[in-house]
């Protein structure tokens, strides 16, 4: 058996390419978790990543785990059983949310939206009104259909029903404008593989002084003992009392792509996202196909696109890896075999991807039958 590994274009909703110096900062030699070297590693890591999250909360660290770790980790922290929590769901993610929330005991009120749409302002305040719920939860770039949920609307009912917002940055933050401290999020996740471009492995995750109040004022731990940020923020902290071992490897990866998001700086990063997602939607559309998600509502990091009739999704997307090397993905739950999606994240999002992107699709489409009206 060949162990050569291919090096794909990676288009779909994550992971996204690496750069040569997150994968030279992986082969940095290993150090104890404790070494004053190391404590040195996760300062400067936790500055990045105050930066970008552009936060000045204390408690900004990455989870050990992928998205899904930091997505628990929010959730188990800031609700005890029996307690209401308003999930706005619109995809697959919120549905996810939901479900931890439901196993952390829980009551889910959700507030939904059909997929391919973002969910209504005055759903989610019904909800709260109703339940008394003081947790909300909402997915930024909903990656199962493309959809890109406006936060302020959503801080404006946190604020008024004194509940927390935490929200789901694992597919926009690096790629989409946030900011969590202007905007007044209380808990906000992320993941080291998509808009940030380092590999799987990590979840940043920052917690307010509000949600570290509400910590502070439970009445029973927290279920998940890996979990626990107050505990992890031991560590993390200025005490370093060992919790887990650190992955150490990973936090290297994870501070040198930080540092190229910072060096490209933030605002840059953003309109580069934007301006990729411009050119992939207009060639789309030159193409002949139809996107999925009305235009005011669509994310730049990830465009669902609709499987032309007659056309067998995953032949497509077979042919797009073994013959151009390039991955992207299908639909999800009820999307399954309607969409493609397309990820233009981190590293991956640019003209030059795009067009080669272009291209390939367009070949492998007619030789699956397609043939534009
Ligand atoms: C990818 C993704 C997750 C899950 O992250 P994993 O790293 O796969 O655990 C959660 N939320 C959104 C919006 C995502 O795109």
């Amino acid at each position: 058996m060949s162990t050569a590994i291919p090096e794909r274009l990676l288009l779909g909703p994550g992971p996204s390419n690496v750069s040569p110096r997150v994968l030279q900062a992986l082969t940095t030699p290993i150090l104890g978790h404790l070494d004053p070297a190391f404590l040195q590693v996760m300062d400067e890591t936790m500055d990045l990543l105050r930066r970008v999250f552009r936060t000045r909360n204390e408690l900004t660290i990455p989870i050990s785990g992928t998205g899904s770790a930091g997505m628990e980790a929010a959730i188990v922290n800031m609700v005890e059983p029996g307690e209401s929590m308003v999930v706005a769901i619109a995809g697959y993610f919120g549905e996810r949310i939901a479900e931890m929330a439901r196993r952390a005991g829980a009551e889910v009120v959700p507030a939904r939206a059909d997929w391919g749409t973002i969910v209504d302002l005055q759903a989610v305040e019904e909800a709260v009104r109703r339940s008394g719920a003081r947790v909300i939860a909402a997915v930024h770039v909903e990656t199962s259909t493309g959809i890109l949920q406006p936060l302020p609307p959503l801080v404006d009912v946190a604020r008024r029903y004194d509940a927390l917002l935490l929200v789901d940055a694992v597919a926009s933050l690096g790629g989409v404008p946030l900011d969590v401290d202007e905007l007044g999020i209380d808990v906000c996740y992320s993941a080291s593989q998509k808009c940030l471009s380092v590999p799987p492995g990590l979840a940043p995750l920052t917690a307010s002084a509000r949600a570290r109040a509400r910590m502070a004022e439970r009445r029973t731990k927290v279920q998940s003992w890996y979990l626990d940020l107050s505990m992890l923020q031991t560590y993390w902290g200025t005490e370093r009392i060992y919790h887990h071992t650190a992955p150490v490897t990973m936090i290297y990866g994870l501070r040198e792509g930080l540092r190229l998001v910072v060096e490209e700086g933030l605002e840059a990063r953003w309109e580069r996202h934007r301006r990729a997602a411009q050119t992939l939607w207009q060639g789309l559309q030159r193409l002949g196909l139809r996107l999925y998600v009305p235009e005011e509502q669509r994310a730049p990091t990830l465009t669902t696109v609709a499987v032309p009739v007659g056309v067998d999704d995953l032949a497509v997307r077979r042919r797009l890896l073994q013959d151009h090397n390039i991955e992207i993905a299908g639909g999800l739950g009820p999307l399954r075999g309607k969409v493609f999606r397309i990820g233009l994240m981190g590293e991956g999002s640019t003209a030059g991807n795009v067009h080669t992107f272009l291209a390939a699709f367009d070949a492998a489409l007619r030789a699956e039958g397609w043939r534009a009206a």
